[in-house]
Parts: C-alpha cells; sequence; structure tokens
C-alpha cells in the first residue's frame, strides 16, 4: 500500500485522528471509555503482529540483488532468464539457521538456509537450497522425526544432545551431513563467506525437449571464511544477531557480496552407471566425474526496507518451477514439493503468493479466486472456470508442458510401488570418509574435538553406536574422536566397529 509520509495521520479505516497521544477517559482521573475507537484499533491489531514463525529456518536474514548469465549453457535448459549472456534477473536471498527460533543467536553451530526467489519472465524460480550439499536424511518419513531432534525436549524444554545423538546413530546416513556440521563450516564467519547449494538433484530441459539431470552450486567469491567454537561463543556473548549485523552493514556501505553460479550435470547413461544413486540428498557428485560449469554471478545489492513485509512473509518453495528447470526423482526433493507450499498457507494465509515479495514479476493469469485475504482487483467479473469459451480469457499452452520423466523399472519393465528399504544398499560411509581425509590435520583435530564435545552428553550407548559409524567413515576419524572422549577402544572392538563383523 502506498502511503504518504507527510499525509494526516489516520486509523486504519481512513478517519484523521486529532490526538493520538492521550486516551479518551471519564474525568482526568477516570477509567477509560470504549468508545476511544482508535486506542482499540491499535490494540487489536498490535495483538496480531506477529504471524507464526516457521518451524524450521525461523531466524533468517535476507537481501535483494541481481543475477547475471555469464555464460551460455542453453545446450541444457531453455530457461528464459539463463539464455543470453549477460541477461539479468532481480532476486532475493534469505540466510536462516535451522534448528533456533526466531530470536536465536546467529553464530550458532548449524546449518545455513540458502533461499534464492529469482523474478524470472517465465515465473518464479525458487532455489531452496543449504550451505551444505548434503542433507541428513534421504527419506522424508523422518523429516519430522529428525526436526524434533534438533528442537526442545518435551520434558525439559531445552535443547538435547542425546535426542540429537540417539537419531543419528540410528540413521547413518546423517554421517555425511554430521560430518559437514562438525567442521569447521558449521560455523560460518558470515553469510558472504560461505557457499549455497541446491542440494537436490534436478532437471535442466533444453528446447528440444532433452532432459539433463543437474545441481546447483553457489560458490562465495569472497572466500570461504570460518569460526571456532571458541570464536562462536565469544560472539555470541556480545551480539545475537552477528551475521544479520554483518550483512547488513556490508550492503548499507555498498560492499556488494557476490556468488559464483555453477552447475554440475550428468546425463541419463551418466546416471545408470554412477556407483551411488544420483537421486540420493545424502550424496554429492564428485567433481572429478562430474566438473563445476560456471553459469553466471549473483550480487546482493539491496536491503530491505520492511523486514517484516519482505522477509518473514517471503515464501520459497521448491515447487515455484519455470520452463526449462524440473524436478528429479529426489524422494525428498518430492516431499518437499509439497510441504513448503503447504507450510506457507498455514504460516501466512492461502493468498501468500499475492504479497509484494512473492509475487511474479511476469505477467500472471490464472483462475485461483477468493480465500482469506484475496486481492480480487487483477480478476474482477472476469471467468473463475476453465475451460471456457470466453474471448480472450487464458489458456494453456501445450509448448509448456513438462518433459515426460523416466522411472526405473525391475527386470520384467514394471515399476513396482513399495516401501522400499531407504538403509538396504546404501553407503554411508565412504563420501563421509572422503570429506574427512580431505581436511587438513588442523580441521580434523577440531572437528573431532567438536564431536566429542556434545557425543559426550548422549548416553553411553548412544556414544558408542554412533563412534562405530565414524569408524567406518575412516578409522581415524573414529580414534580421534574416542581419544578426545577419553575412551579406549579394545584392537577386537575396533575391527567389529570398521567392518560390523
Ligand atoms: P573435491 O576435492 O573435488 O572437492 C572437495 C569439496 O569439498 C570442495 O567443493 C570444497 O569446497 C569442499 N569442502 C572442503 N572442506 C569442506 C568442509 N569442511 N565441509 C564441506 N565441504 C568442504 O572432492 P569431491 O568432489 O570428490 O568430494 C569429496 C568430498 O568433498 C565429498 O565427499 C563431500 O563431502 C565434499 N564436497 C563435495 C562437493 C561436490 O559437489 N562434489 C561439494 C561440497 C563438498 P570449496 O571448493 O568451496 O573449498
Amino acid at each position: 500500500m502506498a502511503q504518504d509520509t507527510n499525509s494526516k495521520l489516520t486509523t486504519a479505516e481512513g478517519r484523521p485522528i486529532g490526538d493520538f497521544q492521550n486516551s479518551m477517559t471519564a474525568g482526568p482521573r477516570g477509567p477509560l471509555l470504549i468508545q476511544d475507537v482508535q486506542l482499540l484499533e491499535q490494540m487489536q491489531q498490535f495483538n496480531r503482529e506477529r504471524i507464526p514463525e516457521r518451524v524450521v529456518h525461523a531466524k533468517g536474514v535476507a537481501a535483494h540483488g541481481t543475477f547475471t548469465v555469464t555464460n551460455d549453457i542453453t545446450k541444457y535448459t531453455k530457461a528464459d532468464f539463463l539464455n543470453k549472456i549477460g541477461k539479468k534477473t532481480d532476486v532475493f536471498l534469505r540466510f536462516s539457521t535451522v534448528a533456533g527460533e526466531k530470536g536465536a543467536a546467529d553464530a550458532e553451530r548449524d546449518v545455513r538456509g540458502f533461499a534464492l526467489k529469482f523474478y524470472t519472465q517465465e515465473g518464479n524460480w525458487d532455489m531452496v537450497g543449504n550451505n551444505t550439499p548434503v542433507f541428513f536424511i534421504r527419506d522424508p518419513v523422518k523429516f519430522a522425526h529428525f526436526i524434533h531432534t534438533q528442537k526442545r525436549h518435551p520434558k525439559t524444554n531445552m535443547r538435547d544432545m542425546d535426542m540429537q545423538w540417539d537419531f543419528w546413530s540410528q540413521c547413518p546416513e546423517s554421517l555425511h551431513q554430521v560430518t559437514i556440521l562438525f567442521s569447521d563450516r558449521g560455523l560460518p564467519k558470515t553469510l558472504r563467506n560461505m557457499n549455497g547449494y541446491g542440494s537436490h538433484t534436478y532437471s535442466f530441459i533444453n528446447d528440444k525437449n532433452e532432459r539433463t539431470w543437474v545441481k546447483f552450486h553457489f560458490k562465495t567469491k569472497q572466500g570461504i571464511k570460518c569460526m571456532t567454537d571458541a570464536e562462536s561463543a565469544e560472539l555470541i556473548g556480545k551480539d545475537r544477531e552477528s551475521h544479520q549485523r554483518d550483512l547488513f552493514n556490508s550492503i548499507e556501505k555498498g560492499d556488494f557480496p557476490q556468488w559464483r553460479f555453477c552447475i554440475q550435470v550428468m546425463n541419463d547413461q551418466q546416471a545408470k552407471d554412477f556407483k551411488w544413486n544420483p537421486f540420493d540428498l545424502t550424496k554429492v557428485w564428485p567433481h572429478a566425474d562430474f566438473p563445476l560449469i560456471e553459469v553466471g554471478t549473483l550480487e546482493l545489492n539491496r536491503n530491505p526496507e520492511n523486514y517484516h513485509a519482505e522477509v518473514e512473509q517471503a515464501s520459497f518453495s521448491p515447487s515455484s518451477l519455470v520452463p526449462g528447470i524440473e524436478t528429479s526423482p529426489d524422494k525428498m526433493l518430492q516431499a518437499r514439493l509439497m510441504s513448503y507450499a503447504d507450510a506457507h498457507r498455514y504460516r501466512i494465509g492461502t493468498n501468500y503468493q499475492q504479497l509484494p515479495i512473492n509475487r511474479p514479476k511476469c505477467p500472471l493469469a490464472n483462475y485461483h479466486r477468493d480465500g482469506s485475504m484475496a486481492t480480487a482487483a487483477d480478476y474482477g467479473s472476469k471467468p473463475n472456470y476453465f475451460p471456457n469459451t470466453i474471448d480472450g480469457t487464458p489458456k494453456d499452452d501445450p509448448a509448456y508442458k513438462e518433459c515426460p520423466m523416466p522411472l526405473a523399472t525391475d527386470d520384467d519393465g514394471q515399476v513396482i510401488a513399495d516401501r522400499y528399504n531407504s538403509r538396504e544398499n546404501h553407503d554411508d560411509f565412504t563420501q563421509a570418509g572422503n570429506l574427512w581425509r580431505l581436511m587438513p590435520e588442523d580441521e580434523k583435530n577440531r572437528t573431532a574435538n567438536a564431536i566429542a564435545g556434545v557425543l559426550s552428553q548422549a548416553r553411553q550407548e548412544v556414544q558408542m553406536l554412533q563412534l562405530c559409524h565414524f569408524f567406518r567413515a575412516d578409522p581415524d576419524y573414529g580414534q580421534r574422536i574416542a581419544k578426545a572422549m577419553n575412551i579406549e577402544i579394545p584392537e577386537d572392538l575396533l575391527q567389529h566397529a570398521v567392518t560390523g563383523k
């Protein structure tokens, strides 16, 4: 709503206000009068100032910016905003922590959300990623349980290390992400000094309707910088909004952070031959086999004017896709296609897409109508049903049909619906071990100490189960954590821990 800041002060209904510093009372010492409607309006409005915070990623900070294409990737995708070198698209990027509530400190060890909205000429593309290329689970049936373990204990109402490690020890597919979380990158120094990843595998579709599997990477141009546990504890003591402050101030003084947007691509044959499931969210695609291809530059260059309107009400959903970018069989992605938009309808309301921050900047025409807070102005008396025989009404166009997606079949060529065991025949240890092996010595020690510090707070049974997972990833990884926890592992048990035999 446009507002003339020099205009008269009014009620929400527009009535000019004569005195807004004194309530209306019956005599100078008397009680308030219910006829003081401007006071009532203010108090009632104030009671409703908050909307439910996000159940995850509640603490966030965001900025507007620009994406510029630097490389021609039209052989992979027909996405309009990627079709010409030099083409610019407005973006909005929201960073967040995952577990903490809205008032949580920024500098806590956690995964960071990296949710990016591209306002393209063919609709909004939301790249709802994290600062890690993988996730803790591969089956969405575990998601709510996982988040419960990251939040508060039902009795103590405190974060609880036993809950966290109990769950992780029962779900070794988490080990890769746990390794990243407790490595240096679990504590980014600033939001400008970390990478973003789409994490899931998506599809690119080109103008010949050919599909390529794709992963998205945003590499910081500011360089990776991290904090130690001691530095973060000290910072939290001084400033709970350290990351928000850093980003806001950098942009305010014209020091605009940038990221290099890159992709990895995989064709169908490579997907079949890949030694891991290419749609498993707990795995990366090794760079040596699938090198990064540069696409463009993302720059953040404008702070929001109003935090609530722009950041709190910003709604990102992996289901916001544009022609040329489609889904994949990744189970976690499939579930997120439903759950994000559903969360926004609960948290903000049915018509959250009509808010200025969420509204696409391209022409819009559909048959959605009504619901709470609907702005009917765009549609007026236009038909609210389809198909119809009325001239000038919006019509579908076969040019924009999704590309048919192949699904894996059994030997008889059938697709069988079943509850496939998401733990069976999965290698949960190699990639976590690969990451451990590429860490420099000092990072290995910091990672082992960070894990030992919190794993020690879990029950002994949980400690032992989890230690076995670290040993399976790499004996040195397990040994360093055990040592930091003052746990002596006898040789025969060590053998059992590594091989499971
Ligand atoms: P490479 O040696 O080609 O790449 C290693 C990658 O690890 C780089 O992207 C580097 O990021 C990143 N990295 C370094 N330290 C950390 C850390 N503490 N936490 C998270 N990422 C880190 O190896 P591969 O591609 O063969 O992958 C080996 C391992 O590297 C994987 O198992 C995975 O854990 C990790 N990794 C791989 C990624 C991928 O897409 N292949 C992406 C991110 C991590 P940078 O270049 O920014 O320094």
